[in-house]
Order: structure tokens, then sequence, then C-alpha cells
């Protein structure tokens, strides 16, 4: 039986790979300190024996007394609104906390996954977003401390694998949505569908014309799984390349819900990416993977959970 450590593991995509990995038979330690995370997401996890739930901040050393055969780094705030109220455990969480899961993962022999993120892209100029790409991102702007220690976090990974020959992934993950998401995170799934389904008003950003591309949570843990097991150690961009704007999106989610939100719109963010898109065609070669989950079908079901 295989060991995976999962830093964040009782976040939203943290659980969900958790119960995948347990259900193909691995050994899942989750480690989590609950900041952004919920241990509601594991409890349904906790009466199996291969779980293991430790309550650490990954900022801080961590030592486990058995073997470990993966690190799967997922530790970090990722909503806007959450990295900006605490932008330094942000930092720690994607520089300390990358360090010390390498650190583990060497003196282990595991093989390593970051998560990483397209907010590597920053306001992208070109798109979609290839993984050559390298990105518009500012750095002392309200994003930074999310984009930055990502950033950081995968020269650090590649620096682990070109010195120490570490087993490293790492993986670039478009916005992703589905259940477990938290319904007051801030992100624009969870607060459209909540406000439809209240009929409150949607609450637009900007003029809503700023575009995303919204994977479902089960397909890109299948990428992430097909990633672990492959021996990629460059970046990949894991996403769904179906792009809307943020009005066509309130639109789809008020159809769905039956609501009769008015949209209301509100200041942009500042440096709210323009566009964003991932440019999939490395994964679909290398991996043969690609989401197979239309948005409206993986909203319904967001949409049931929520309710
Ligand atoms: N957004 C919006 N209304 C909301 C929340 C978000 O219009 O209530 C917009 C936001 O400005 C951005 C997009 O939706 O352009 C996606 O935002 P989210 O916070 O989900 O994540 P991001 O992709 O920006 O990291």
């Amino acid at each position: 039986m295989k060991t995976v450590l999962i830093t964040g593991g009782a976040g939203f995509i943290g659980s969900h790979l958790c119960e995948f990995l347990l259900d193909k038979g691995f050994k899942v330690i989750c480690a989590d300190n609950f900041v952004t995370g919920d241990e509601k997401n594991v409890e349904h996890l906790k009466d199996k024996n291969k779980f293991v739930l430790i309550n650490h901040d990954i900022s801080k050393h961590i030592t486990i007394d058995e073997p470990v055969d993966y690190v799967l780094h997922f530790a970090s705030p990722a909503s806007p609104i959450d990295y900006q109220k605490i932008p330094i455990q942000t930092l720690k969480a994607g520089s300390l906390g990358t360090h010390n899961t390498l650190g583990l993962a060497l003196a282990k022999k595991s093989k390593y996954l970051l998560a990483s993120t397209s907010e590597v892209y920053g306001d992208p100029k070109e798109s979609p977003q290839k993984e050559s790409y390298w990105g518009n991102v500012n750095p002392v702007g309200p994003r930074g401390c999310y984009d930055e220690a990502k950033r950081f976090s995968e020269a650090l990974v590649t620096a682990y694998h070109n010195i120490h020959k570490l087993d490293t992934r790492i993986v670039r993950i478009f916005n992703t949505y589905g259940p477990r998401m938290r319904k007051e995170d801030g992100r624009v799934v969870p607060n459209f569908i909540n406000q439809a389904l209240k009929n409150k008003p949607i609450t637009v950003y900007g003029d809503g014309k700023q575009t995303r591309s919204f994977c479902y949570v089960s397909d890109l843990i299948d990428g992430i799984y097909k990633l672990m097991m492959s021996d990629i150690n460059e970046p990949v961009n894991l996403g769904n390349p179906d792009e809307y704007t943020m009005l066509e999106f309130a639109d789809m989610v008020k159809e769905l819900t039956g609501s009769k939100s008015e949209l209301v719109f509100e200041k942009l963010p500042t440096d709210d990416p323009k566009v964003r898109c991932p440019d999939i065609s490395k994964a679909k070669k290398e991996l043969s993977w690609e989401p197979g989950f239309k948005l409206e079908e993986g909203l319904k079901k967001t949409i049931d959970y929520f309710k």
C-alpha cells in the first residue's frame, strides 16, 4: 500500500483528492490547519482505517514517522478574498510550506506534486495561456501574495528537481468548482449560486466582460492523478478551456436556478485578470486527459450541493 501526504487535505480540492486516493487504495495522511479548510470536508473519511488527519500549519517543520511515497502540496488560501485578508500566511504557505514539504519528500524519497495555479500568468497578455507563457504579474498588487508565492514555489520545486534530483510535478490549476467550495469564500461560483438561490442581487464586478473557464472538480482530480502517475517534471495546465464572460455565467446560473435575481454591477477588483483560458494541449497529448463535464452539468451538481 502506498502512502500519500496531502497538505491542505481538508480544503475544497484537497478533500476530493483525499477521497479519490483512498478509493484507489492509498493510505492518506491529510494535513491541514483549517484556516480555509474545514474538518467537515473529510468527516466522512475518518472512519476509514487508511485515513489520518493531522492539524498542522505547513509553514512549520513537519515530521512523519512512517514512509511516505507521495507528497502533494495543496495547502494555501486560494480565493482572492481569503488571500487578501491573510497575505502573510498565504506567502508562508507558498514559500516555507513548499520548502518544508520538499524537505520531507527529499528525506522520504517521495515523489512530489505542487498545486500551482493559473494565477502565475497574472493578467495575461496571451490567451489561451500555454505553459510556455511567463505571465504578467504585479508583485505588489493585492494578488501578489498568492501569485508570487506560487511562482516562488514553482522555482523552488524546479531547483529541488535539478539539484537534488527529486521527482517532481507541477500542476497549474485553472478555476475549479464543485461541492465543498465554501459558500462565503467570495469566488464567483459560490457567490452567484447563493445569490441566485436567495433571489438576491447577483454581484457582477466591472462590466462583466472579463472571462473565466470553469473546470468541474472531479475532472481536475482525474487530471491530477494522471499527472502524479506520469513522469512529466515541467508544469502542466489543467482546466476546462470552455470560456465564458461573467455576464454569460450569471445568465447561466440564473437560468439553472430559476432565479428572479437582478444583476448589480460593482467595482472591478484591482488587477482582476481580464481573460483566463487554459491551453490544455500538453495535458491532452501527454496525459490523454481532457475535462468531460460541461459547465451546465457541473453547475447543476454544485447548485444541488448549495441548496
Ligand atoms: N466576480 C464577480 N462577482 C463576484 C465574484 C467574482 O463578477 O461576486 C468576478 C471576478 O471579478 C473575476 C471572476 O468573477 O473576474 C472570477 O473571480 P473569482 O473570485 O472566482 O476568482 P479569480 O478567477 O479571479 O481568481
